[in-house]
């Protein structure tokens, strides 16, 4: 057969299994990408065995209107990129609503075919569609399938490729005198210079008068007139506007095609589906179940699993090496104890840290205790926050950890190394693989370190993530597929939808309190282009797990003293992010780019059923890689230039580079430097400050590397929490800036959702420090009144009533 060539377009409603078709019919012969301009999703693939048979999946629609950014890309192709054929997806659990998207589509002139979809559930419920009866009446040919258990579809696809060869799809009904009669005055009129096949789908949009068809087809203003006098006529006589009528007349007819074609067995008996949907959507059960699961969820992936593979690849992989199956690494611990006991937890050192205890000088405790437990890990990372600080109050703790023999001239400790361990195999980790490569190869410091450092450093920290990331992707696949989370959209979205997101927005936050970047590639599952937007410029407000070191950084130090020892503050900064997110959804949603009717809740719930193994890790991995994918690129420059940025700088011999730059001199020192007065008015125009808050681009944990435990000089605890209110609003890590990136998919929604988030947490901070200000009896009377100005400004903006935008729905 001639199948040079053709393409096949997959159409039908959301979650009636077009996407489970697509990927049993293509295999893994997919592209991925996203229709030009917008951020709707784009699959393409080959048919398999067919090699010239292209399949493209639509996004999923109800209807071919204009409502909708996903409706009008997929009409826009069915209409402008001629394909040979529609393989119309009905889903045969409703088949009521399906082919009302199905009337449409035979109107194309485009041949169809109807997949009747989900036939193993219509069988298992005892209900029958008579195939050939749909056939006739609809006008084309049907076929039952069953995507997931693969029955009956490669038939379809050949159904197709057979009807892309020949057959016409006629549209096989009328509607009622009145409208026909005005169809045919405006293809008369407008249209007889179209294909014949083509000219029904556009009379029809015309006679709805669908903005952008007339845009389209050009009408001129004499033709339009003319063409709205039968419009209007048949509108008198049927007492209803055109589209409700055409809207009607679908349905009547739908209803004429149910009652001959289908059965239903039994309509008092309730499914499994109805039962367990019972209890799950259950007003008063329904959150807690969901969140039970959710914690599941969360727990598996951050904790149970997740967290001990990210800190494989991060402190092995990444960080000292590691043992070969794991063998040899109790050894090794065991060798460490043992020189630990030796040469760090001996009389000489505890006797100086006893003394800096008794004069509270801040973290000899911490020692003390690590001390006690003989836990040379904690004493490490101990040692590495206070040591300065016992050392500056003249307690002399080098000298003794030096004399016990811990640490060797350079202040370096001498733990033994973890390839002296016999019989394990030893694998180092890949940056010390990498530098040793490059030392062996005669590479120099500045190169050494650019690749060590800038580039393997950069990307790894971010690739630590991947394993977490996969386990938290694999689980939200299985919650989706198997129909839990059209439940809990549905449950969350009448609160949702008070500060105008959806209930579907609820994932994407979750999931940022873990990291905000799978936090924002989980808003993909929001249909609504709007929604998705809004979600994903919100979401990062939620404090990430990386936030979490700042928090207990601020209430370490400038904390410690307040109401329970500063406990309250990581709740207050939770509520803050909560906070920040219902205020911008209420502000965002009056403004003209977020107006317009909340995409309605039409989500049929689907039956539950058990997903497949194949279809679940598909789902991961193409989330996964597409992370995976940005970890090449956007943070290995963004970490590459961070590097460069601290180690050149002023040196003793002019401008230059030394990899052992203090910060203060360095390029991002000067820098920091040169901008740290944009930051007086929100309380820390300090130079640590200013450049912790640069390096938060990089990664939120960098703001604590930057400002070490104590080195707080200059900010009051005021100062220091309007800092940590700034440094969780604004701008997320460059990271996070890349998937925003890539899920916004246009450049300058990227820079609107960055620039928003600055302003917020900017105007945020102001109002904070200069009210704080008031109260602590040192008010800056310009400061405040900027503030109260900022706090005047952002009440209106949430308080202001709503406008109507007349056509609001914006592709854009
Ligand atoms: P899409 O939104 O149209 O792309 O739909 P999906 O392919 O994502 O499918 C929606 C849900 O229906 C998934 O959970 C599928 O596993 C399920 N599904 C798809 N086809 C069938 C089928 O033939 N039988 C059953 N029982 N479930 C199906
Ligand atoms: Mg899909």
């Amino acid at each position: 057969m001639a199948n040079s060539e053709i393409k096949i377009a997959l159409a039908g409603n959301p979650n009636c299994g077009k996407t489970t078709l697509f990927n049993t019919l293509t295999g893994s012969n997919q592209f991925v990408g996203n229709w030009p301009g917008v951020t709707v999703e784009k699959k393409e693939g080959k048919l398999k065995k067919h090699d010239g048979v292209t399949i493209t999946d639509l996004p999923g629609i109800y209807s071919l209107s204009p409502y909708t950014l996903e409706e009008v890309v997929a009409r826009n192709y069915l209409i402008d990129e001629n394909p040979d054929v529609i393989l119309n997806i009905v889903d045969g659990t409703n088949l009521e609503r399906n082919l009302y998207l199905t009337t449409q589509l035979t109107e194309l002139g485009i041949p169809v075919v109807m997949a009747v979809n989900m036939i193993d559930l219509v069988n298992k419920n005892g209900d029958k569609i008579n195939l050939d009866a749909l056939s006739e009446q609809m006008g084309c040919k049907a076929v039952a399938i069953s995507a997931l258990k693969g029955t009956g579809i490669m038939e379809a696809a050949e159904e197709a490729i057979k009807a892309a060869n020949g057959t016409k799809t006629l549209p096989p009904h009328s509607f009622s005198g009145p409208v026909e009669h005005a169809l045919a005055h405006i293809e008369e009129a407008v249209l007889h210079d179209m294909n014949e096949d083509k000219q029904r789908w556009y009379a029809i949009k015309v006679f709805e008068r669908d903005e952008k068809i007339i845009a389209k087809l050009n009408i001129s203003k004499e033709k339009m007139e003319h063409i709205e006098k039968d419009i209007a006529a048949a509108e008198k006589e049927l007492d209803d506007d055109a589209e409700s009528i055409i809207t009607n007349e679908r349905y009547v007819y739908i209803a004429s095609i149910i009652k001959s074609c289908y059965k239903k067995k039994n309509k008092a008996k309730q499914s499994t589906s109805d039962k367990i949907d019972k209890i799950v959507t259950n007003r008063i059960l329904a959150l807690p179940i969901f969140a039970v699961i959710m914690y599941a969820v969360y727990w598996i992936a951050m904790m149970a699993f997740g967290a001990s593979a990210t800190d494989f690849t991060n402190d092995q992989i990444f960080g000292d090496g590691w043992y070969l199956f794991g063998i040899g690494r109790s050894g090794y611990e065991e060798m460490v104890d043992e020189w630990a006991g030796e040469n760090v937890f001996v009389g000489d050192v505890k006797a100086v840290i006893d003394a800096a205890a008794d004069n509270d000088v801040t973290g000899a405790e911490n020692l003390q205790a690590d001390f006690e437990d003989a836990d040379f890990g904690a004493f490490e990372e101990d040692y590495g926050f206070y040591a300065d600080e016992l050392e500056e109050n003249g307690y002399e703790l080098n000298a003794a950890l030096e004399a016990a023999g811990a640490l060797d001239e350079d202040g370096e400790f001498t733990t033994p190394g973890m390839d002296e361990v016999e019989g394990a195999v030893f694998v180092p980790s890949i940056p010390d693989l990498v530098s040793s490569g490059l030392e062996k190869a005669g590479a120099n410091e500045f190169v050494t370190g650019l690749v060590v450092d800038g580039i393997v450093g950069g990307v790894g920290a971010v690739l630590g993530f991947v394993p977490q990331m996969l386990v938290l992707f694999f689980l939200l696949a299985f919650l989706e597929s198997c129909g839990y989370m059209a439940r809990v959209a549905f449950v969350l979205d009448r609160i949702f939808r008070r500060f105008g997101l959806s209930g579907k927005s609820f994932i994407p936050m979750l999931v940022s309190s873990g990291c905000g970047v799978p936090g924002i590639m989980a808003s993909r599952t929001i249909e609504s282009q709007r929604d998705r937007r809004m979600t994903i410029m919100t979401t990062t407000f939620i404090p990430c797990g990386a936030k979490l070191p700042i928090i207990a950084l601020i209430t370490a130090a400038l904390f410690r003293h307040t109401f329970m020892n500063g406990a309250w503050l990581a709740p207050a900064a939770y509520f803050i992010g909560v906070a920040a997110v219902i205020i911008s959804g209420i502000l965002l949603k009056k403004t003209k780019m977020f107006a317009g009717d909340p995409a309605p809740f039409v989500m049929e719930l689907p039956a539950y059923h058990w997903p497949t193994l194949g279809n679940l890790l598909r789902s991961m991995w193409e989330r996964g890689w597409s992370f995976i994918k940005k970890a090449g690129t956007v943070i290995l420059i963004s970490s590459v230039v961070i590097w460069l940025g601290s180690v050149f700088g002023n040196t003793e011999a002019g401008f230059g580079f030394d990899p052992d730059m203090e910060l203060e001199s360095s390029v991002l020192g000067i820098v920091g430097g040169a901008i740290k007065w944009i930051f007086a008015p929100i309380g820390f125009a300090n130079i640590k400050a200013t450049i912790a808050t640069i390096m938060g681009l990089v990664a939120k944990e960098e703001v604590v590397g930057v400002f070490g435990v104590l080195d707080f000089e200059g900010l009051t605890a005021l100062a220091g929490f309007s800092f940590l209110i700034f440094n969780l609003l604004c701008a997320p890590c460059f990271a996070a800036i890349g998937a925003i990136k890539r899920e916004m998919n246009s450049a300058k929604w990227t820079w609107f959702a960055i620039g928003y988030q600055c302003v917020f947490a900017y105007a945020i901070s102001l109002i904070v420090y200069q009210f704080g200000l008031l109260f602590s009896g040192s008010v800056n009377v310009i400061g405040l009144i900027f503030a109260i100005l900022v706090l005047a400004g952002l009440c209106f903006l949430v308080f202001r009533p709503a406008k109507k935008y007349i056509g609001a729905v914006k592709e854009n």
